[in-house]
Order: C-alpha cells, then sequence, then structure tokens
C-alpha cells in the first residue's frame, strides 16, 4: 500500500484527514520514522509530545496501515476542532448536545471500500501495546456503537478493547448505555450487534463523551457540531449504521453469556484497570478506506483525559443549569483526572444553595467525587485558584458535604468496587458576612502595565552605576 494521502484544506469535510490536514498547517503534526514498535515504543514517542504534537506512525513494526495519535494535545485544540474560540467551548457544546442533528444514511462509503470477510484484526490492523502491565494490544480509540435492540436507537461510546484472538475482542462496559444494550439483548438469549469505528474527526469522539440521556444517539450531537447530519452508512454484516468517512469499521457482536479474561489495561486514574471475566465481542468484518490511518490512545495520557473532560463538563453544566440558573461555569480539573473532581462557579444568591449544587453535580454522573462550589471572581481553570478558595473560604466544620457508600468509579482504586464516598466544599464566600473581610487585595494597573515601556532595553550602565559592577 501507498503512503496515506493527506489533502490539505480546511476542516469542513469533517473526517481524519481534514484534521491531520489542519494540524499539518499549523506545525501541529510530527511524523515518526518508520518502523517503530508497536509494542510500547510507539506509545513512548506519543506520550513525549502528548502535550505539544500528534504524531502519525508511517509502517510501525512494518504494517502497511499507518497510526496516528495525540489528535488533542491542548484544551485550545478541542476549540479549534470544534471551531470556536476557547471561551465559547462549552456553550457551543452544550447547545450541539441539546440540539442533535438525525444523521442522513447514504449507500456509497469511502469506508467500506475495501471489506475483509472473516478478518484477521492482528494481520490487518497495527494495533499497539501502551502501557508497560498492559495484557497486550488494545484497540482504545474506537467508536462504539451498539442499537438497542427494542428500538433501533444507537449509542456511541468509547471502550478499551482488548485484541483476545484474531476475531475475538475482550471489551470492558461500565454500566452506561451500551451494557444497558447488551443487558436487553442478552435477557433475549442475543448477541448485542456493535461496529468499531476507527479513524475519525475529533468532533465524533468528544461527541461520544457527552453524558446524554439514555436512547440519545451521540451521533447526532456530532451532526450538530460539525454543521451537518452526519453521512451513516450501514455495517456490511449487522444493522449498526457507521460515519461513511471513517477510516476502519470493525464490525461483530457482543456474544451472550460469554465471560473471557479481560485486561489489566492502563487507565486514566493513572492506574491499571484490573483483569478479570468481561465481555466478548466476536468479528464478523472489517472494512476500510484505501490506505487507511489507525487512530491510538494511549491509556491515561493527556489525550484520553481531555477526551473525557470538555464533553462531561458541557453536558454536567447544562444538567446543573436546569435546576440552578446561576451556576456560570464548571471543570473537571486534570488532577481529578478529568472525571472525578468537579470545580463549580456560581453567582452566589443565597447561602445554602452551593451544598444543593453539590448534591445535584453528584447526581449529574457517577464518576463525580469531589465538588467544589466558588464565587465567580475564581479561575476554576486554574488549581491554585481553587485550592486558595478552599483555603480562604471554607470551614470544615460547616461547609463540608459528605455521602457515604454511594455509586463511583470502579476504575477509582480507592473505591470498594465502585462503591464511593462523595466529598463536596462549599468555597464560597457567606453573604451574611463583611464584605471587606473577603475584599481581594489588588495593585491598581497592574493588567495595563507596558513592560516594553517601562523596562530599559539596555540596562547595563545603570547597574554598573547603581551596584558599582
Ligand atoms: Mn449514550
Amino acid at each position: 500500500m501507498r503512503a496515506p494521502v493527506i489533502a490539505t484544506g480546511s476542516n469542513s469535510k469533517g473526517d481524519l484527514r481534514a484534521w491531520l490536514a489542519q494540524l499539518v498547517g499549523e506545525g501541529r503534526l510530527a511524523v515518526a520514522t518508520e518502523n517503530l514498535s508497536l509494542r510500547h515504543e510507539l506509545a513512548a514517542v506519543a506520550k513525549r509530545l502528548e502535550r505539544e504534537q500528534a504524531v502519525l506512525f508511517p509502517k510501525p513494526d512494518g504494517h502497511a496501515v499507518a497510526v496516528v495519535a495525540n489528535l488533542l494535545a491542548d484544551r485550545s485544540w478541542v476549540a479549534d476542532a470544534i471551531g470556536v474560540p476557547e471561551r465559547e467551548l462549552l456553550s457551543r457544546f452544550e447547545h450541539a448536545a441539546r440540539h442533535p442533528l438525525p444523521c442522513v444514511e447514504v449507500t456509497d462509503a469511502p469506508v467500506q471500500a475495501v471489506v475483509h470477510r472473516k478478518p484477521d484484526l492482528t494481520k490487518i490492523l497495527p494495533i499497539p501495546v501502551h502501557n508497560e502491565l498492559d495484557s497486550g494490544p488494545y484497540i482504545t480509540a474506537g467508536l462504539m456503537i451498539a442499537r438497542n435492540p427494542r428500538t433501533g436507537v444507537q449509542n456511541v461510546s468509547i471502550h478499551r478493547c482488548q485484541v483476545s484472538g484474531p476475531d475475538r475482542i475482550g471489551v470492558l462496559l461500565l454500566p452506561r448505555h451500551t451494557q444497558a444494550y447488551y443487558r436487553m439483548a442478552e435477557e433475549a438469549g442475543d448477541g448485542l450487534e456493535i461496529a468499531l469505528v476507527v479513524g475519525v474527526h475529533p468532533i465524533y469522539l468528544l461527541a461520544s463523551q457527552a453524558i446524554a440521556a439514555l436512547d440519545e444517539d451521540e451521533m447526532g450531537i456530532a451532526g450538530a457540531l460539525l454543521g451537518r447530519p452526519v453521512d451513516v452508512v450501514k455495517c456490511k454484516t449487522n444493522n449498526v449504521r457507521v460515519p461513511a468517512d471513517a477510516e476502519i469499521v470493525i464490525e461483530g457482536r457482543i456474544l451472550p453469556k460469554v465471560r473471557e479474561l479481560e485486561g489489566p489495561f492502563g487507565e486514566f486514574p493513572q492506574y491499571y484497570g484490573n483483569r478479570a471475566e468481561r465481555e466478548v465481542i466476536a468479528v464478523d468484518a472489517i472494512t476500510h478506506r484505501e490506505n487507511p490511518i489507525f487512530h491510538t490512545i494511549t491509556g491515561g495520557g493527556y489525550e484520553h483525559l481531555i477526551l473525557g473532560a470538555v464533553p462531561r463538563e458541557a453536558t454536567l453544566l447544562q444538567h446543573l443549569k436546569r435546576s440552578f440558573p446561576n451556576v456560570l461555569d464548571v471543570r473537571l480539573t486534570r488532577g481529578g483526572t478529568c472525571r472525578y473532581h468537579l470545580a463549580i462557579k456560581i453567582d452566589k444568591r443565597s447561602d445554602g444553595e452551593p451544598k444543593n449544587i453539590i448534591m445535584g453535580a453528584f447526581a449529574g454522573h457517577y464518576d463525580v467525587k469531589q465538588v467544589v462550589v466558588v464565587d465567580r471572581d475564581v479561575d476554576i481553570s486554574d488549581s491554585v485558584e481553587i485550592e486558595w478558595a478552599v483555603a480562604t473560604r471554607f470551614q470544615a466544620d460547616r461547609d463540608l458535604v459528605l455521602v457515604a457508600g454511594a455509586q463511583g468509579s470502579r476504575l477509582d482504586p480507592s473505591a470498594a468496587n465502585g462503591i464511593s464516598a462523595k466529598l463536596g466544599f462549599d468555597a464560597t464566600v457567606p453573604l451574611t458576612k463583611d464584605a471587606s473581610a473577603f475584599k481581594r487585595i489588588h495593585v491598581p494597573g497592574e493588567e495595563s502595565v507596558d513592560l516594553a515601556a517601562v523596562l530599559q532595553a539596555d540596562s547595563k550602565e545603570t547597574l554598573v552605576k547603581l551596584l558599582g559592577a
């Protein structure tokens, strides 16, 4: 096969190549030498570059299919992918989540240019091994698309997928929508038809991470973010509809009543998810573009974290605003693995309300473990500011919310198989207090100083005079 063609131009096409072309234009895409090893070496290079550049790996281990990593290396890249300034990121995503565009079905799709029936995925695809103790190669950037067996409504999510054999994948299903659909199928004695879609514009990956309700198709959110409905095509061996302009689609079924060992795998909390009996996908077909590109996400790397942040923030904000209109902004902090610790900025109107908001946030997603509520003068994108608000506006005997034995994240090693305590901090200024006690210090003019105008360009002579040096 030839090297993949990356056309230059705008991202209006909304596929992986359009995004890579945009990155090329901005000097954000590095290219590795050929023949880097799929076992750890590729992930090591991606990890070193994770906050700086995307990286394309031609011929990894001599494989004809190239691999790409680090599609999102900064929060500002997420804004660029969606095509808005960073300050409008959450409101744009929130709007898309509220106004999804239904998909449009097509019959002719680039992703079905090549069709392999009864495929050996270990030969067709270059699948990397990422972290040290991972059980083996994992497909980490696959959108899992499943259909509600009763209604046909589709769900889009991302799961870690262990390559267990030439046509077998071990998969971790956490207690959300894919698992709900699988349980419906399994109770009826059936497998669940699925597709794993690899190699898409980051908008699709972001949309898949929205905290949507059951039977809200995340692909509609992708369409709203793209500004046009997503073209989808029916899979060759089942009824799942997949984006027509993806690079690669793995078609298969999650088998009923079958469990096999999966894990360990390096996860977003920076620990290994354990090895246990998990659901199994039987692969029926692989389709792909001519000269496809395989996308991989390093488990626990920055791309993994940031993908979980913005979409969850936007949908948690939407959820909170429904009950609390004076909630202004939210952040899932990086130290909280972009999943567990939530900072909420409010325009406080009444004492007591921050505690209601804390409880509302716990209800927004079971992963949320710690919530800090702050006033509007605190910059919640800065962990130092959040800690400062706790240090100076919070008293544990008065402002703490503690809930024992709630549902939490199974990937949090301090939780007991997903049973977790919840912690809330009201770090807002009490409205009844004398405002002058909380008047923030400020040096007038600090922001508007023109350093070029007030500093000497050549200070040597002055220093000799003053210091005698
Ligand atoms: Mn869903």
